[in-house]
């Protein structure tokens, strides 16, 4: 076994070496060249091995490798921030950036407090943040406590946060009854939220937090027109932080650079991650609306956080890179165009499988929920793994697709998904074939199993 084996699966099975990568392909050391539909988890937004975004950070490393933010600022990290806040149409009014969308759910969660503490009538009693089961927010003990996912949290569970709870989420397939209407099901989402509040005691509350497109927990799960913009409105009347997690979501991934660009429901802050840097260096990011940095501004002046690597000038050239090319093809707009393809091609080839219960997903971002049982949604016995399954049937040599298998879809612990999010530079016959791969794999792994 090799000495980097650690996580559940190497611990048991050495892994694989993957040896390079090419636009939407990665080429492992037995020769097996995969396509990456998946773009590692939703990072890869460009593919692999683009040439502007290696030269831009070959420069920035021959120019100055390092400095601490908390000192200097730098050209890459000034020119990224000022195109983050053009890009939400100056509605975000400062960036912090640092190295994974978990650090960027901490200073999230830091920043709310900091922000009651701050304002010219304090709140120090606002402590409680309010999530929703079924959400993924990252790994360390804060962020991990703001996700909602049973499987994820239950060995940490007596070490999390207590001042986090959980809502239900918005998830039509699973959650709305037959009965109700988009608007009765928001409703009643809201009568929810508003009893938590409510509970809880609204003037102890800091902030609701939630995915705009629930990811990694649910496989690509977006919320019914309407949803977000009856959440805020309860946050509003409380007086608590409406935040918005788009590491997974947002940058393009779902079609607007935003996800809440979609239905124009701003939030007091929001992270971004993943496709940010597109996977060419570990970076992600806050962005802070007016509301908290004014608060900021006529009090402290400064944030009480700091991270050695925050703003780090290679990432910062990396992303910048990222997303300047992704203005310059308009890669967005084909984020759409390409998005509607996989869709179809997906619900043509998939939809009257007897196991494939739902498939949904905005943009190139697309999850199919597996079920035992079509007629009651039943899942399978989480003991079959039926979802990782699924992944490493996809890179089996005679498939050589890497999809993204998730368990827990229907309750935290039980059911079973795979996520695809593939490059925004995918061409049409990279997308079919995608669709043409994940047929293939589900057929084969049903077979196996029926
Ligand atoms: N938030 C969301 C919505 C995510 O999907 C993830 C990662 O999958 C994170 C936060 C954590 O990001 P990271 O893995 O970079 O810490």
């Amino acid at each position: 076994m090799t000495p980097s084996a650690v996580l559940h699966r190497h611990l048991h099975q050495a892994p694989t070496l993957a040896l390079s990568g090419e636009g939407s392909y990665i080429s492992l050391e037995d020769g097996r060249r995969i396509l990456d539909a998946t773009g590692g988890a939703a990072v890869s937004c460009l593919g692999h091995n683009n040439e502007h975004v290696k030269q831009a950070m070959i420069d920035q490393i021959n120019q100055l490798s390092y400095c601490h933010t908390a000192y200097f600022s730098t050209k890459p990290f000034e020119e990224l921030a000022s195109l983050l806040i053009e890009s939400t149409g100056g509605k975000m009014s400062r960036v912090y950036i640092v190295g994974s969308g978990s650090e960027a759910m901490e200073a999230a969660m830091k920043l709310a407090r900091q922000f009651y503490l701050e304002k010219r009538n304090p709140e120090p009693q606002r402590t409680k943040f309010i999530a929703r089961n079924q959400s993924y927010h990252g790994i360390t003990i804060g962020s991990l406590s703001m996700g909602g996912h049973k499987f994820r949290r239950e060995l940490f569970e007596p070490i999390l946060l207590p001042n986090v709870s959980h809502v239900s989420p918005c998830n039509p397939y699973r959650n709305r009854k037959d009965s109700e209407s988009d608007a009765d099901y928001v409703a009643r989402l809201v009568d929810e939220l508003d009893a938590e509040f409510q509970r809880l005691g609204p003037e102890t509350v800091c902030a609701f937090v939630a995915e705009p497109v629930v990811g990694a927990a649910m496989g690509c799960v977006p919320s019914v027109p309407g949803y977000f913009k009856a959440m805020k409105a309860v946050c509003e009347k409380y007086g608590a932080l409406f935040i918005l997690d788009e590491v997974m979501s947002g940058m393009g991934r779902c079609g607007t650079l935003h996800a809440w660009q979609q239905e124009d429901v701003v939030p007091d802050m929001q992270t971004i991650g993943k496709g940010l840097g597109g996977g060419y260096a570990p970076v992600a990011g806050l962005l802070i609306g007016d509301r908290v940095i004014k608060t900021l501004e006529e009090s402290t002046g400064s944030f009480r956080h700091g991270h050695t690597y925050q703003g780090h000038p290679v990432s910062c050239a990396a992303a910048l890179a990222v997303q300047k090319a992704i203005q310059k093809d308009n890669l967005v707009e084909n984020v759409r165009e390409m998005g509607i393809v996989l869709e179809e091609e997906l619900r043509k080839r998939l939809s009257d499988h007897p196991h494939v219960g739902d498939i949904r997903g905005k943009g190139l971002f697309w999850g199919i929920e597996f079920v035992r049982d079509k007629t009651n949604k039943e899942p399978f016995d989480p003991k079959s793994q039926l979802a990782f399954r699924i992944q490493d049937k996809g890179l089996e040599a005679k498939h050589s697709i890497s999809l993204y298998g998730g368990q827990g879809t229907a309750d935290g612990v039980s059911g079973d998904h795979i996520l695809l999010a593939p490059p925004y530079n995918s061409t049409r016959e990279e997308i079919v074939r995608i669709a043409e791969l994940v047929q293939g794999v589900v057929e084969d792994v049903f077979g196996e199993l029926d």
